[in-house]
């Protein structure tokens, strides 16, 4: 008896102790947790296509909705995180454009657009002069075209306020990243870690939002038609304004750290001019055209993206192509050799695993890890004698002994029928960084069409 509670008392002193011993630890842990990709110092552009990257927060709320923040002070932080550009979208109303809010301040444009409630959900208007009425998404869409503005669908598949109807057609975007829904939109568990760890390492509890958006991307890739790319977009939506009870309220997550997790980058051939409506105009078009790409940019800010395409013909004439891009293999005709795809980012692959997936319709084609992408189809004229079409899936980590076994072979007769307007084809790319056990896709390109006709 004696012993045994003796043992009992010594017993629950040593669990007690491992307990402390494993929260300290947890503690630290999570204290001290930061991922950040390393990028070369030397930064270097290896694509052929120059352009201006441009990178700017679209889509939050203000006190003209349900946000908590002054778009004044919401400018402020957005100058400071160093946005090229900011867009608002307060629900229904168009008002920070008529109070004289929108202009250039300082390297920072500001622009409002508008989200509007149909039917079917949350649409968000861009570039519009004149304020929409919640109404019909037929009405909606046939104003915002009215008014050579562009509709993207917002987080269609959050639980609260998902999209209703995925058969509709007219609009040039869709959110695939949507902060909100990101974290609301989490396993419980994970929303409570989220909680529970935002006071230690606000990082820690905010890098969970950063993950794969697995049905949107889905609906994404099923939407794409010949002549009718489908833009994706990184969007915020931050409200800073979580209800708790009927009074009280909780500026959470706080608007600076939303505005710094994921941005979107418009690949622009000039920079603003410091004309609104021609600023806003090239915004639009880069937008609508999918001359842009999105990334989780609280893991460092991209540099050296490119994702391109290169038509070869037989007397080495080549063709750049980048997403938002249509190649008509038809124009391109016989002479055509290969189809290249290209794609690479300035991370220092010593200090930063990742990889680069290029996608075909939806679907994994081939991927390199902690190397530029570089993947080629080669188009055979000799339809008899015919290696089979070999498009590698696999992990390729020898790059450097590149042979035909890396490349997708078709014959000429194949790959025009499979790239016909009613099969058109799609590619795009995903990078993914690697830290132990944790794959975080960190960057989203825009799809390259390729048909025939
Ligand atoms: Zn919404
Ligand atoms: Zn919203």
């Amino acid at each position: 008896m004696y012993f045994n509670s003796l043992f009992l008392i010594l017993g629950a002193r040593y669990i007690i102790l491992f307990a402390v011993i494993l929260l300290v630890l947890i503690y630290a842990r999570i204290k001290s947790f930061k991922i950040k990709i390393h990028f070369l110092d030397n930064n270097f552009y290896k694509g052929h296509i120059k352009f201006y990257d441009l990178n700017g927060i679209i889509h939050f709320h203000s006190t003209y909705s349900d946000g908590s923040g002054k778009i004044e002070n919401l400018i402020k932080i957005a100058k400071k995180l160093k946005a090229d550009f900011l867009i608002s979208s307060d629900h229904n109303t168009l008002k920070p454009k008529y109070d004289g809010l929108e202009g250039h301040y300082g390297n920072l444009f500001y622009f409002a657009g508008e989200e509007i409630n149909t039917e079917f959900g949350h649409f968000l208007a861009l570039g519009i002069k004149d304020e929409i009425k919640r109404g019909d998404y037929k009405d909606v869409l046939l104003n915002i075209k009215k008014q050579n503005g562009l509709g993207i669908i917002c987080h269609p598949h959050n639980w609260w306020t998902p999209w209703k109807n995925f058969s509709v057609s007219g609009f040039n975007g869709i959110e695939i990243i949507n902060l909100d829904s990101q974290w609301r939109g989490m396993n419980p568990l994970y929303i409570l870690l989220v909680l529970i760890t935002y006071k230690i390492n606000s990082f820690y509890s905010l890098h969970f939002l950063a993950h794969k958006p697995k049905k949107t991307l889905e609906f994404w890739d099923s939407v794409q038609k010949h002549n009718r790319l489908i833009t994706g977009i990184a969007s915020i939506d931050a409200h800073s304004n979580v209800k708790i009870s009927k009074n009280k309220r909780v500026k959470f997550p706080k608007y600076e750290e939303l505005f710094s997790i994921a941005r979107t980058h418009l690949m622009l051939d000039k920079k603003f001019s410091g004309n609104i409506e021609k600023d806003k105009s090239l915004i639009i078009k880069a937008i609508k055209k999918g001359s842009c790409y999105f990334s989780f940019d609280l893991f460092g800010k991209p540099s050296g993206f490119y994702f391109e395409a290169e038509t070869i013909g037989q007397n080495n004439r080549n063709e750049y192509f980048a997403s938002g891009d249509t190649i008509n293999l038809k124009k391109l005709k016989n002479e055509i050799q290969y189809i290249n795809f290209y794609s690479g980012i300035n991370i220092n692959h010593k200090k930063t695993n990742y990889e680069i997936i290029l996608y075909k319709n939806g679907k994994q084609l081939y991927r390199v890890k902690n190397s530029a992408l570089e993947f080629k189809i080669k188009i055979s004229y000799n339809n008899t004698n015919i290696k089979p079409v070999k498009l590698t899936d696999k992990l390729n980590t020898e790059i450097k002994n590149k042979n035909d076994d890396n490349y997708g072979i078709e014959t000429i007769k194949d790959f025009i029928n499979n790239n016909k307007p009613e099969s058109s084809n799609f590619y795009r790319i995903e990078i993914n960084i690697i830290k132990g056990y944790k794959k975080i896709t960190y960057l989203y390109s825009n799809n390259i069409e390729i048909f025939s006709e």
